[in-house]
């Protein structure tokens, strides 16, 4: 679905990704770990088009996006939840919703459709339609990005930390979100700092240091990398 050859990527004069390459197969949760600054943001930002890499190639669903405008991913099935989560804190949740059918032009009964459908995993969102966003806890805030990314049907969602800043009932809410994405057959880019949760619910997983990846293989593999249980895990 997602592939990434050899990227180089930054800011500006500030290199970050050093020649990374990555893939995610069509269905799969992909868990990309590393330390606070190891590009993970940057790697997600650049495959979504925020970011112009340098080098290298990036392909959706087997065609060349590398250097595309982020509109145009976007409209060709690639969702980002940013960090911060990327809602419009000033309007209502229905209309933060609406916003996420932009890319895919979606109006009128395919729009309310598409909304409708997000309240299948998010119940909660439906009783609060009215409600300003910016008003909302959280780890609801961080619901409705996701429910938003989700209205525009995407072919791959990628999730910049979603359990960053919650409580930890909230993150276990968050990850049981991520698993019932996947049993449904969403495909998944997850960055992440909580190593052990990610792990558990990915099938692979990318190790990120300094803009470099450094490990890669099955959740199981790396989650008994001596490395990984030494520097993440606290075992
Ligand atoms: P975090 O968990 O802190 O988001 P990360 O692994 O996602 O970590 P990035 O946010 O990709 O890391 O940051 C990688 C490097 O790029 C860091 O040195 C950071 O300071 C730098 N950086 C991030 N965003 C920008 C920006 N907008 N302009 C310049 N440098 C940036």
């Amino acid at each position: 679905m997602l592939k990434m050859i050899n990227i180089e990527s930054g800011y500006e004069d500030l290199m970050v990704l050093h020649g990374v390459s990555l893939r995610v197969g069509q269905g799969e949760v992909v868990a990309l770990l590393g330390a606070n600054g190891a590009g993970k943001s940057t790697l997600q930002r650049t495959a979504s088009g925020l970011i112009s890499p340098r080098e290298g190639r990036i392909l959706l669903g087997g065609k060349s996006i590398g250097g595309a405008p982020a509109e145009k991913i976007a409209s060709k099935g690639l969702a980002f939840v940013p960090e911060g989560r990327g809602l419009f804190p000033g309007m209502s949740i229905l209309d933060n919703l609406r916003m996420g059918g932009y890319s895919r032009r979606l109006r009128g009964s395919k729009l309310s459709g598409a909304i409708e459908k997000t309240f299948e995993l998010f119940p909660a969102l439906k009783d609060r339609l009215g409600d300003r966003a910016g008003n909302l806890s959280g780890g609801q805030q961080q619901m409705l990005a996701i429910a938003k990314a989700l209205v525009g049907s995407p072919d791959i969602l990628l999730l910049d930390e979603p359990s960053t800043g919650l409580a930890p009932l909230l993150v276990a809410e968050v990850f049981e979100k991520i698993k019932q994405l996947k049993a449904s057959g969403m495909t998944i880019l997850l960055a992440e700092q909580n190593v052990q949760q990610a792990l558990e619910v990915a099938d692979r997983a990318y190790v990120l240091e300094n803009g470099r990846i450094v490990l890669e293989g099955p959740s199981s593999v790396v989650m008994e990398s001596e490395d990984v249980k030494r520097a993440y895990l606290g075992i």
